[in-house]
């Protein structure tokens, strides 16, 4: 048997044809950036997060950008983020000028720890930076309650986890910013790059969108230094499109997750590995990624033999970001980030898209533990 780590194929088939239909009616029209198909977008997206606002750009690593460009974050200033995420949220930080601030992860959750977090506060920092990390939000409540404190402002990368919730409400729409990336294998998806800013501020909205082009208010009289973070009809009508299917999606990751779990803690594997854990406050995980956690060393020798037998599987991260190479001007070492270090070494992402199948994830956990168990 195979089983691939992402195949989104059979979402595909289903949609092909509306889909193809709406590509070329865009073609026709000649109509390709902004518009009301982006419009269109974002205020479906806005009404699935619940926010008042949100704002179609080029990429999620470009959504966190232009959050921090907004609120003229740039030399000298402190961003306070988890080293435990995809290099776009630490890249965003690098990009504006501003000094990344590291704060290590909660062991259960792999999300930033909130009672590290005020430890890290100088006059400097200007925000903060949680990631709802494989679908899981992180404790808001707590991050806020610093941020407002300290005045600080907080933009939720939330990247994997759209439609997850926290204390039921959505992530994207619990700090001042959210932002959204619509890569290919993020849960909704499009058809290459695209990535939406979501926030509730009138303020905020209206000049992520003047940011979004190039700063220009009127045409051709620029207020500020923007850029071109604009999304194309293309990607939009795509996602709109998909967006009507992605709660079933979820859903059907959820339930997968639940059939993983079970199966683990029936079989002979006990503590050699950990399921993902899943935190009170956060009562939606969508489970972009189900990654178990590999005890006693075992990782790498897990991964090369379940590839092996045609098992997919992929480690996301294997290197906390405050040991990355372009990061070393910092002057992090090694062992600052302690749980985040070994989670880097333990972490393993399994199969859990939508349309794989209970055979396949029997045979995903039986092949862990011929693996792990002889
Ligand atoms: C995917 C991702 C990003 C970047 O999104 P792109 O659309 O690929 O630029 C940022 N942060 C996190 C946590 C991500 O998973």
């Amino acid at each position: 048997m195979q089983v691939p780590l992402l195949d989104f194929s059979q979402q595909y088939v289903g949609l092909k044809d509306e889909i193809l239909k709406e590509i070329s009616e865009i073609c026709d029209s000649q109509r390709f950036v902004l518009g009301e198909k982006v419009q269109k977008l974002e205020n479906e997206i806005a009404e699935y997060c619940g926010t008042k606002h949100a704002c179609g750009v080029t990429s999620g690593s470009d959504a966190l950008i232009i959050a921090l460009m907004v609120e003229n974050i740039g030399a000298g200033d402190e961003v306070i983020t988890t080293p435990f995420t995809f290099f776009a949220t630490v890249g965003a930080i690098s990009r504006v000028g501003a000094t990344p601030v590291f704060v290590d992860i909660d062991p259960d959750t792999y999300n930033i720890d909130p009672a590290k977090i005020e430890e890290k506060i100088t006059s400097k920092t200007k925000a903060i930076i949680p990631v709802h990390l494989f679908g899981q939000c992180c404790d808001m409540d707590a991050i806020n309650a610093i941020a407002s404190k300290h005045n600080l402002v907080v933009i939720e990368d939330a990247c994997q986890s759209i439609g997850a919730e926290y204390k039921g409400k959505r992530a994207g729409s619990i700090g001042d910013y959210g932002c959204f990336s619509f890569y290919p294998t993020k849960n909704l998806g499009c058809f290459g790059d695209g990535g939406m800013v979501t926030a509730n501020d009138d303020k905020k909205a209206e000049l992520l969108k003047v940011y979004r082009n190039h700063g220009q208010g009127s045409t051709y009289i620029h207020h500020y230094v923007g850029g071109n973070f604009r999304l194309d009809a293309l990607q939009a009508a795509v996602l709109s499109i998909k967006l009507r299917e992605l709660d079933a999606w979820s859903e059907a990751r959820t339930r997968n997750a639940a059939e993983y779990n079970e199966m683990f803690t029936a079989s002979k594997l006990g503590n050699k590995i950990q399921t993902p854990f899943v935190a009170d406050f956060a009562n939606r995980h969508i489970y972009n990624q189900y990654s178990i956690l590999v005890k006693d060393g075992k990782r790498d020798e897990l991964r090369t033999k379940l590839l092996e037998k045609g098992v997919g599987c992929g480690v996301y991260y294997p290197l906390s970001l405050h040991q990355q190479e372009c990061f070393k001007d910092l002057g992090y070492k090694d062992g600052d980030m302690p749980v985040s270090e070994q989670t880097s070494k333990e972490i393993l992402a399994l199969p859990i898209f939508p349309e794989s199948t209970i055979e396949q994830r029997k045979f995903v956990v039986e092949s862990i533990e011929n693996i792990l168990c002889s």
